[in-house]
């Protein structure tokens, strides 16, 4: 496995260390209302604090241009002190005097919070000038945001190339899980992908394919292969335009040894709505008024068998529209599978992505998972096989 420098390998006592974490927490009327992000920076903040570390978190929140009251994290930071039950201070600005007269007053292990730094343009630019102020403000620079890792920003990669660069424990955590899964993974691999369109998901199917032993393709997206090869979809979502795609993805495929698995038949609905009446059909008979909402019963029983062949699943993707039962019934027959499999010790399971971590959630199984990446982007990136800045700055 690659090998990134992590707090192993660093004495941080003493030391004021530039922590750069995801706290990008949803809220609501001014509070937090859902702190798992804050929750999983905890260990590591905890951890420096606790070796005496002078703590100083960078972070950004939502997307301003420049300095915006509602994009303060001073509300975040508070809500972050309950959960690692510590002190956080703020600071007004993550740059001059207010950081560094902030800083200046900080004993070793106290915690403190800088401003967004996104109120600054800059930040988003890695400009050089920029990354050198901050880098003013510490000795070493620990990154344990994997969601922002796919941003060459100052404060989640340029940093690395001014001062010392570590992995924090959140991060080291990700990247872990995820050379279990892709990197050095234990054989056969499968991967479920599905969501709504293949357009957005073409560079994470092209590099799959190459990688793993069995692809699921479910959801909206499989429409579109099954439109390539000739089905009638009646009028389910798909972009017909990329059939061609399709059919260079499963020809990279073949080419690859790599099985693609498509749905056998279909649960079809009259109406995009949860509860309206559904039907399962076979591929030759997919009424043309009608719309393929989520994989049907064989479908999923191949899935749930497929399951059972893999050694590792890598998930992105509902393979139906989970959100409207009873179509949800595909995805959640695999993941409560997928997440029996882990429990008996027989699946190493990694899943990613918004709608992915939902619908987990809904069939209450997230925390089975082997893991669960809360990074968006950046955990699409590296199933397309990217590299990530933020992470290649961390290499040992
Ligand atoms: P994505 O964000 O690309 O992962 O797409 C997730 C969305 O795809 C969810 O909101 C699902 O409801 C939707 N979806 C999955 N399967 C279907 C389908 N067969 N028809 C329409 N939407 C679907």
């Amino acid at each position: 496995m690659t090998k990134f420098r992590t707090l192993d390998d660093v004495d941080v006592k003493g030391k004021r260390v530039l922590l750069r974490v995801d706290l990008n927490v949803p809220m609501e009327n001014g509070h937090v209302s859902d702190a798992t992000r804050l929750e999983r920076v905890a260990p590591t903040i905890n951890e420096i604090a606790d070796k005496g570390g002078k703590v100083i978190l960078l972070a950004h929140f939502g997307r301003p241009k420049g300095r915006d009251a509602k994009d303060s994290l001073k509300p975040v930071a508070a809500a972050l002190s309950q959960v690692i039950k510590r002190p956080v201070a703020f600071a007004d600005d993550c740059i001059g005097e207010p950081a560094a007269n902030a800083i200046a007053a900080l004993k070793d292990g106290d915690v403190l919070c800088l401003e967004n730094t996104r109120f600054h343009k800059e930040e988003e630019k890695n400009d050089p000038a920029f990354v050198a102020e901050l880098a003013k403000l510490g000795d070493i620079w620990v990154n344990d945001a994997f969601s922002a890792a796919h941003r060459a920003h100052a404060s989640t990669e340029g940093l690395g190339h001014k001062l010392p660069a570590y992995a924090g424990r959140t991060m080291q955590a990700e990247l872990d899980a995820l050379d279990k899964a892709l990197g050095r993974p234990a054989k056969p691999v499968i991967a479920i992908v599905g969501g709504a369109k293949v357009s957005t998901k073409i560079d994470l199917l092209e590099n799959l394919v190459t990688k793993v032993d069995a692809l699921v393709i479910g959801g909206g997206m499989a429409n579109t292969f099954l439109h390539a090869q000739g089905v009638q979809i009646g009028k389910s979502l798909a972009e017909k335009d990329l059939a061609a795609t399709a059919l260079r993805i499963m020809d990279k495929a073949e080419a690859a040894n790599c099985a693609i698995i498509l749905p056998v038949d279909a649960t079809v609905s009259f109406h995009f709505a949860a509860n309206s009446p559904s039907f399962a059909y076979g591929l030759d008979a997919i009424p043309p008024d009608s719309m393929i909402l989520d994989v049907g019963p064989q479908s999923t029983a191949r899935i749930h068998a497929a399951i059972d062949d893999a050694a590792t699943l890598v998930w992105n993707g509902p393979v139906g529209a989970f959100e409207l039962t009873p179509f949800d019934r595909g995805t959640m027959v695999a993941a409560k599978h997928a997440a029996e499999r882990t429990k008996a010790k027989k699946l190493i399971s990694v899943a990613g992505g918004g709608d992915t971590v939902a619908a987990l959630n809904q069939a209450g199984v997230a925390g089975d998972f082997s893991y669960v990446s809360t990074a968006g982007g950046a955990f699409l990136e590296w199933m397309e096989g990217k590299p990530l800045p933020g992470v290649e700055v961390l290499k040992a």
